[in-house]
Formats: structure tokens, C-alpha cells, sequence
């Protein structure tokens, strides 16, 4: 009989219901005192089953309603009430309602009205009335205040309808022991599942990740050369970054003592790269400018903005306070800290965090060596003329582009036409270069047959379909020690499997430390279709709105051959396993491209 309700706050929503007569609004004027001298801070939501008005004709805030405002706020420094005018036949939505209150301003919601909603409630029970029981309907009712006499089942929560602190009890432990349900899932989490080859995108990622053992071979690099690269030791830091305690601004170092003196005794100046020899007594600054050694004795430091000097001495303006403006010696990095930890990729900050340590040189891991090819006779090599029925090969450079992005050493195969001896041949010589070979067509259902007869000769291997969109067909195996991934033939399906399935390989494969996609959440501008039981990734735009929310809308057609549609993206949006759809205005997760496409 009750309609659903998501409590939409970060704060408990507790009703109360019962039938009219009950005397619901005393039992909640006494009780509101009593929970509120208990600490708790209230809001309460009322429903009204009549028009009403809180605002007095002649007021200007009712004129100006009345003159057509939709909504209104008044406000003074001790109240503000917003009156919105909602001409509809229907009740008010209680979610949005709920919405309108404060929620940092509130510790528990009380609901008075709104019975049909399954909400947890506090029911109100007077024998006298003669009124039947709302429990016996309502699975949300929590407890039932009633009467000594009343006859109530043992299961049910009982309380005196005259014990207003047994009631502000109950309740206080209510809004204590509740908990906010958990935001909605990440798609792409553990709790996904699939059956044999049949699998979740998460358990393929999980197989895959369960044959990959990081490369051992480490070099050492000149840091010109480790862009991109990942870090085979932990760089221990040398020194103390800052090196010494120093200026953050311009202005005047000075002894900070108390009585703090009115002026100070300027004793000398310190640029940067210099130092002041002399140790200061309490009275005395010297002029200091950013990044210099605070001589010392010093212990504080006040911008030149808010110092005036004459006559060889400074008095400040502003607060003072010991220790103010000073970057104190290993404050950054400490001496012997870790300051990179082994398996981090090395970008431009990175780099530049190396080279303030002093490190000319680093100790990183060996690249990955990533052999590529393409299979299907349809599939020409771009430059040459197209023959009649046949594309142009794509895949391979979609791939190898990814690849390389990733700091991988990538050999191109080519095109390997369909023959068992020219497939056998291509991987087993691919396998001997390269640490992983990847190709793309010929896995799905219908001509897999032929790849999996080589592999199955050569190494093993083991056919997935995995439940998402697109993608769907998956190879993935072993040839000798190389690991072997044949990608779905479709441009898109190639790509999305190589972020998916093969970016993470690879990134382990390379020795970087545990990665995971980052998924962002946004709303939708449009609805995305999907299908329970699939992940559904859709090209999309994300866009920052100006609720300062991501907001996301698809790329228009989604077919799986369309590499347009790749290019107008900026993101997948993904819908989970558990979604059929999302609407519009709802929130969804996207997977960023980031620096990899
Ligand atoms: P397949 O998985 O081999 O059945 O291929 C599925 C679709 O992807 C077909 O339309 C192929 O023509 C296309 N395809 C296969 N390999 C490539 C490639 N290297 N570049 C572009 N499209 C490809
Ligand atoms: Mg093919």
C-alpha cells in the first residue's frame, strides 16, 4: 500500500502518523522541547490537506505573491520563510520537499502527514477512537505509541503515548543508530557477476590482472629521459626540501617575543642564495626576501605590505604571531622521506620533484614490449589503394597510438592475412619480441574457430564474452610467455576494450602501482539506454554547467564501427550492470579519456 521514498538528505527523516483525532500535533508541540533541550536540532515537515496561507493580506511580501511572484522569500536577521505558489491537482512530492530544507542545519526531519509514503514512522495510537491499527498495513512503522490497555504483538516496539521522554528516547536513538544508505554503486565494482565464459567487466579485468607479473628489468635513465617512464626504486630524499628554514614573502625577518616590542632594529639584509651570519636578539629584523635563509634566532616573518621602516628601524602592522610566514627545512620532503614511491609514473611534476632533489639520474623499469597486428582479409593497409569490399586497417593505429601513450615499446606486424601458417608463424614470432600481442578482429562468434585452433596449437587461450557494450567478444591467453589479447574487430569496440581490459595489463605489466579507472559522476542532458545485466559505455561529451555539476549528453550515433563517434567524445559514459537506463536530469559515472586517447 505504500508508495517508495528515498530519503534524499544526509540527515534522518522520521514520520509520525495516525488517525485524525489522535492528537498528533500536541504529542509533537511537546516532544519537539524535549528533543531539542536533548540537543538535537529539528526540522519539521508538515502536510496540509487544505489550501492555506502563512502570509497576512496587506503585507507586502502577500501583495507582491498575490501580484504573480511564484515564489517569495522574506527575510529579516531572525527568520526567512520562501512561499513557493504550486498550482497542482496532485500532493506535494515529499523527496523534493525535503530537498528545499537545510540539511547542515538539522540533525532529524519529522514528518507530520504523508502516511501512504514508506518512510520509517512513529505510529500514534488512541483505543478510545476506535480506529484500527496503521501497523497491520505498513511495514515502515517502527514502533507504536498507544495506551497502557492496548493489546500489541510482542514484535512490535512499544511506547506509552503519554510518556513524552520515553518517546524523545526512541527517537534520539533513532536519529543515532541511523544511517545514510550508501551512494548509489560504482559501475564497475566487485559485486558484479557472470557465469563461465560469460563475464562481468570486472571479473575480466580481475582474470586479466591475475596473469600479469610486472616486468623485472629495470635501467637507469637520464632524467631528460624518464618522461613517462615508471620508477623502479623509491626515491629517497638527499636533504631537507626546503633545504633551510626561509622566507615565504618579501618583507622583515624579526625575533617574535613577548612583550612584543613596538619597533624593530634592522640589522642587515638576506637576499636569496645569501645568508645572514649574525645570530638576531629580541628587537631585531632584517630585511629578507623570498626563499632566503631566515637567519638565526629569527622566528617569524611580516610582508613588506604591512612594515614601515625609518631611521634604521620597522614597526608591522596586521597580527603577528611566532612562526608566521616561514617555510621551515624539510617541511616539503625530509631528509631521508620517501619522497616517490617505486611504481609511480613519472610526469612533468615528478620530474621536477626528482631534479629538486638533485637526482640527475633515475633507476626505472624497462618499457613494455607491445607487438600489433591485424587479421582479416578485408582489412588494407592504409596508403595502399582499397580494394573492392575491403576498409582500411584502423585498429592497428588506434592501438599501437594507445600504446605508446602508455610508455610501451610497441612493433607493428602489420596485417596478417587468414591462414593458419601465416597466424601461427606472426605469434609465435610476436611472442619471442614481445611481453603482450595484441590483434583485433576474428574473436567473435562465427570466425573464432580459425584464431582459436592457432592459439589453442601455439598457447592457450580463452574466449570471453564479456556483458557489456561494446565489446562484447573478448580472447584473451597466453603465447609462451607473452600475454595475448585479441580485441573485438569493431573501431570502437577496440578501443573501448583496450581502456578497459588492456590499459590496466599493461600499466601492471610496466610495474605501476595498483591503477584504477577514475570514474567522475555527473548528470545526464539525455537519457542513455543500456540493458540489465550489460555495461553499457556510451561515447559522450561532459561539460562543466553552470550548477557546477559535469552534465553529459551522448555523441549521437553509437554504432559500434563509428570512430566519429570517438573522436567527438570527451568520455564513456557508463551505465552499470544494474541500470536498464538512465533518465535525464539523473546521475550517471563517466570515464574521463584523460591523456590517453
Ligand atoms: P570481426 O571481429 O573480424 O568480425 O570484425 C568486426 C568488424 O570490424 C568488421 O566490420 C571488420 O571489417 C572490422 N574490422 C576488423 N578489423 C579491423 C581493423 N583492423 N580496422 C578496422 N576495422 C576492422
Ligand atoms: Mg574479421
Amino acid at each position: 500500500m505504500s508508495t517508495v521514498f528515498h530519503n534524499p538528505l544526509p540527515i534522518p527523516v522520521l514520520g509520525f502518523c495516525a488517525y485524525s483525532g489522535t492528537g498528533k500535533t500536541t504529542l509533537l508541540k511537546q516532544l519537539i522541547p524535549v528533543l531539542k533541550q536533548r540537543g538535537l536540532r529539528l526540522a519539521v515537515l508538515k502536510h496540509a490537506h487544505h489550501d492555506f496561507d502563512v502570509d497576512i493580506p496587506g503585507k507586502d511580501s502577500y501583495e507582491m505573491r498575490k501580484a504573480g511572484a511564484r515564489q517569495l522569500l522574506v527575510a529579516s536577521h531572525v527568520r526567512w520563510a520562501l512561499m513557493t505558489e504550486d498550482p497542482q491537482e496532485s500532493d506535494p512530492d515529499l523527496e523534493h520537499l525535503l530537498q528545499q530544507l537545510e540539511a547542515d542545519q538539522a540533525d532529524l526531519v519529522l514528518v507530520e502527514g504523508f502516511k501512504k509514503l514508506a518512510l520509517p514512522k512513529i505510529e500514534l495510537h488512541r483505543a478510545a477512537l476506535g480506529k484500527p491499527f496503521i501497523y497491520t498495513e505498513d511495514p515502515n512503522i517502527l514502533a507504536v505509541a498507544c495506551c497502557d490497555d492496548t493489546q500489541l504483538p510482542a514484535q512490535i516496539q512499544r511506547l506509552d503515548i503519554n510518556n513524552i521522554q520515553q518517546i524523545a528516547d526512541f527517537v534520539l536513538q533513532y536519529a543515532e543508530q541511523w544511517q545514510a544508505p550508501a551512494a548509489k554503486p560504482l559501475p564497475l565494482d566487485a559485486c558484479e557477476t557472470g557465469h563461465g565464459d560469460n563475464l562481468a567487466v570486472r571479473q575480466g579485468i580481475e582474470k586479466i590482472l591475475a596473469q600479469v607479473t610486472p616486468v623485472a628489468a629495470s635501467e637507469t635513465l637520464a632524467l631528460d629521459e624518464c618522461d613517462n617512464r615508471i620508477l623502479a626504486q623509491d626515491a629517497i630524499s638527499p636533504v631537507n626540501v626546503p633545504q633551510h628554514t626561509n622566507s615565504a614573502m618579501d618583507g622583515y625577518a624579526f625575533v617574535y617575543s613577548e612583550p612584543l616590542p613596538q619597533e624593530f632594529v634592522i640589522k642587515g639584509e638576506v637576499l636569496a642564495g645569501h645568508s645572514y651570519d649574525g645570530v638576531l636578539q629580541a628587537g631585531e629584523a632584517v630585511r629578507i626576501m623570498t626563499g632566503a635563509p631566515l637567519p638565526q634566532g629569527a622566528n617569524a616573518m611580516q610582508p613588506r605590505e604591512l612594515a614601515s621602516e625609518s631611521d634604521g628601524k620597522v614597526s608591522f602592522s596586521g597580527k603577528l604571531k611566532c612562526g608566521q610566514n616561514v617555510r621551515l627545512a624539510g617541511e616539503d620532503i625530509a631528509k631521508g622521506a620517501v619522497a616517490l614511491a617505486a611504481g609511480q609514473r613519472l610526469g612533468a611534476a615528478e620530474q621536477g620533484l626528482l631534479a629538486s632533489l638533485g637526482f640527475a639520474k633515475v633507476q626505472t623499469r624497462r618499457r613494455p614490449v607491445v607487438a600489433v597486428f591485424s587479421s582479416g582479409d578485408e582489412v588494407c593497409q592504409p596508403g595502399s589503394e582499397l580494394k573492392p569490399n575491403c576498409i582500411y586497417d584502423s585498429n592497428r593505429f588506434t592501438i599501437k597510438a594507445m600504446a605508446k601513450r602508455l610508455g610501451c615499446e610497441v612493433i607493428d606486424l602489420g596485417i596478417i592475412e587468414d591462414s593458419e601458417a601465416a597466424l601461427t608463424a606472426a605469434l609465435s614470432g610476436a611472442a619471442a619480441k614481445a611481453d603482450v600481442v595484441l590483434s583485433s578482429g576474428g574473436v567473435s562468434v562465427g570466425n573464432a574457430d580459425y584464431i582459436k585452433k592457432v592459439l589453442a596449437a601455439i598457447g592457450e587461450i580463452h574466449f570471453w564474452r564479456i556483458n557489456m557494450r561494446p565489446g562484447r567478444p573478448l580472447a584473451f591467453g597466453k603465447v609462451k610467455d607473452a600475454l595475448f589479447f585479441g580485441l573485438p574487430g569493431n573501431p570502437v569496440a577496440t578501443m573501448v576494450v583496450f581502456l578497459l581490459f588492456v590499459q590496466p595489463a599493461l600499466r601492471k605489466l610496466a610495474g605501476e602501482n595498483a591503477w584504477e579507472p577514475q570514474l567522475l559522476p555527473a548528470i545526464a542532458d539525455e537519457k542513455f539506454k543500456s540493458r540489465q545485466g550489460r555495461t553499457e559505455f556510451s561515447r559522450a561529451i561532459a561539460q562543466l554547467g553552470n550548477d557546477g555539476q559535469l552534465h553529459v549528453r551522448a555523441t549521437g550515433a553509437q554504432g559500434s564501427g563509428m570512430l566519429s563517434s570517438m573522436v567527438k567524445a570527451n568520455c564513456l559514459a557508463v551505465i552499470g550492470e544494474r541500470d536498464d537506463a538512465v533518465e535525464a536530469g539523473q546521475p550517471l559515472y563517466i570515464l574521463p579519456f584523460g591523456e590517453l586517447l
